[in-house]
């Protein structure tokens, strides 16, 4: 089963010869997070990939070609924000959307690989369907957020499409980018997805997320915050033109992925309580 990274462009569907699951990995949704690719180079040269799929299919895509190559995270937009929004635009990201629900409409099972800029420990986003969550729980990372991945900004998420589509999506965050560590956790959730009798990973702490804030005009952290940081009730989070973010949750909550470099329309950050 020899290719190169080249081939993964249009992706690649490697038959176990067994009727079975037809599985999904997503690489380089963003450009610059190589974690995925690098884990399935590595299993590629170790020959686990062939052996780990047992009976389906396994279907393996780099989604943003020229977004890697140029190491960026996309070249016109966010492609994880473009997913069939049917948009009319020739812009790159648009195009190769149309590969990446081709992908997921044919998927029982999908593994999109994602590294963070900012510092972070791993973390997997699971779509609102209960197989999803159930695959999500087994996966060896330290935290599950559940609801996230459909409370972004602009929608148009791998997740939102493949919720659609009935197919059991998690999207994993391995850690910050370039750090070798996140491809030793793509690795291992690569392994787990082959692995749907898996008990839960017991060390897992779960979050449910409620919401995302938008950043407005003016916007401004009130300290620098990282990834999962706590924040008790009544404490101020952030300001913008309209006012003052304070945490209104008596129990506290988290930061999940406060922005590093805030643009508006983007998401400033998410905000996730204890499940
Ligand atoms: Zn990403």
């Amino acid at each position: 089963m020899a290719f190169n990274i080249e081939d993964l462009y249009d992706g690649i569907t490697i038959s176990s010869g067994n009727d079975g699951n037809n599985y999904l990995i997503l690489i380089c949704i963003h450009g610059n997070e190589t974690c995925g690719l690098e884990a399935i180079l590595s299993l590629q040269k170790s020959g686990e990939l062939k052996s780990l799929l047992k009976s389906g299919t396994l279907s393996i895509l780099l989604a943003n070609p020229k977004a890697y190559e140029q190491k960026r995270r996309y070249i016109n937009c966010d492609l994880n924000r473009s997913i069939a929004k049917n948009d009319l635009k020739f812009d790159y990201e648009i195009q190769r959307s149309k590969i990446v629900e081709k992908y997921i409409e044919n998927a029982d099972f999908v593994l999109d690989i994602h590294s963070t800029s900012g510092p972070s420990v791993s973390h997997a986003l699971p779509c609102d369907l209960s197989c999803s969550e159930n695959f999500a729980k087994t996966l060896p990372v330290n935290y599950l957020i559940t609801k996230l991945a459909h409370l972004t900004v602009e929608g148009g998420t791998t997740l939102d499409f493949a919720k659609k589509q009935n197919s059991c999506a998690v999207t994993i965050e391995c850690g910050q980018h370039e750090d070798k560590k996140s491809i030793e956790v793509a690795i291992s959730c690569i392994k787990q997805l082959f692995n749907l009798k898996a008990l839960i990973n017991p060390s897992l702490i779960m979050l449910e997320c409620l919401k995302s804030f938008e950043v407005k005009k003016g916007f401004l952290f009130k300290q620098n915050f990282s990834c999962f940081d706590f924040v008790k009730y009544g404490q101020e989070i952030a300001s913008d033109d309209l006012g003052t973010i304070t945490c209104t949750n008596l129990d506290g909550g988290y930061i999940i992925m406060p922005n590093s470099s805030p643009k508006i329309g983007e998401e400033a950050f998410f905000w996730a309580i204890s499940k």
